[in-house]
C-alpha cells in the first residue's frame, strides 16, 4: 500500500448508506465525500478529484447513468463503481457503456464493495507486478483472486468471491492457522451476517475445487479447535 491518503466520492442519496460506506471506507484509511444528487455528484468530482467515484444508479434528479457519462466527458480515467439495486443485465451493460469501470448490485457485503475497490486501486498502480499480485497457487491449481476463477489442468472453476476471498486470507498468513473468526473479519468485515457453518461450506467447495480427494485434504487443512490452515 502506498502512503498517500486516497480521496473517494460518493455519490449516493440513502443517508444510512452513505453513512455506513463512509465509515467503513474511512476505517479502511480512505478519505470519503458524499454528494446526494447527480448534479452535486459532477461537481465534486470536477472540483475534488477524486481518486475513485461509487456511483448510484437511482437519484434524485439526474439520474446516474447521465453522472457517469457526464464525468467521462471530461475525465476520462478516473475510477468509476456502480452501485445500483438494478441487477438486470441491461442496466450493467448501459452503466459499463455510459464509462463506469465495476459494477456491485445491492444489496451487497461492505466487504466485497472495499475487495472491489482495492482490486480497482490494484489495476491502476504503476510499476505493480500484475501477475504475482494476483494469482494463489495450492498445489495444481492456480486461482486468480481478481476474477475469482480457479485453473487446474486446463479447467476453469468459477469460485466466486467470498470463496476466493476466503482463500485470500489463508494464502495471506500460509502455514498458520486462521480461525473462523478472523475469517469473518476479513472477508465479510462489518457486515458479518454470515455463520462460522457458512465458511466451513465454502471450504468444502474451495476443497472441490483444489483437492485431488476432498475427502482428505493435503493443501486446504482444518486444524481442530483452531480452524484452517493452507498447508506450506
Ligand atoms: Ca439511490
Amino acid at each position: 500500500m502506498t502512503k498517500d491518503v486516497k480521496t473517494i466520492l460518493l455519490i449516493e442519496d440513502e443517508t444510512d448508506l452513505v453513512l455506513g460506506l463512509t465509515d467503513a471506507f474511512e476505517f479502511e484509511g480512505y478519505s470519503v465525500h458524499a454528494a446526494q444528487t447527480g448534479e452535486k455528484g459532477v461537481e465534486q468530482a470536477e472540483t475534488l478529484n477524486p481518486d475513485l467515484i461509487i456511483l448510484d444508479l437511482m437519484l434524485p434528479g439526474m439520474n446516474g447513468f447521465n453522472v457517469c457519462s457526464t464525468i467521462r466527458k471530461r475525465d476520462t480515467t478516473t475510477p468509476i463503481l456502480i452501485l445500483s439495486a438494478r441487477s438486470q443485465e441491461n442496466d450493467i451493460i448501459r452503466g459499463l457503456e455510459s464509462g463506469a469501470d465495476d459494477y456491485v448490485t445491492k444489496p451487497f457485503s461492505i466487504g466485497e464493495l472495499l475487495a472491489r475497490v482495492r482490486a480497482i486501486f490494484r489495476r491502476i498502480a504503476p510499476g505493480r507486478d500484475h501477475n504475482s499480485s494476483r494469482l494463489i497457487k495450492v498445489g495444481d491449481a492456480e486461482i486468480n483472486v481478481d476474477t475469482y476463477t480457479a485453473v487446474v489442468g486446463n479447467k476453469q472453476t468459477d469460485l466466486g468471491f467470498y470463496a476466493t476471498a476466503i482463500l485470500h486470507v489463508l494464502d495471506e498468513r500460509r502455514g498458520e492457522p486462521v480461525s473462523r473468526d478472523e475469517i469473518l473479519d476479513a472477508v465479510w468485515g462489518i457486515d458479518a451476517n454470515p455463520t462460522n457453518r457458512t465458511i466451513d461450506n465454502f471450504i468444502l467447495k474451495l476443497r472441490r475445487v483444489v483437492e485431488k480427494n476432498p475427502a482428505k485434504p493435503r493443501h486446504i487443512l482444518t486444524v481442530y479447535g483452531q480452524g484452517y490452515k493452507l498447508a506450506q
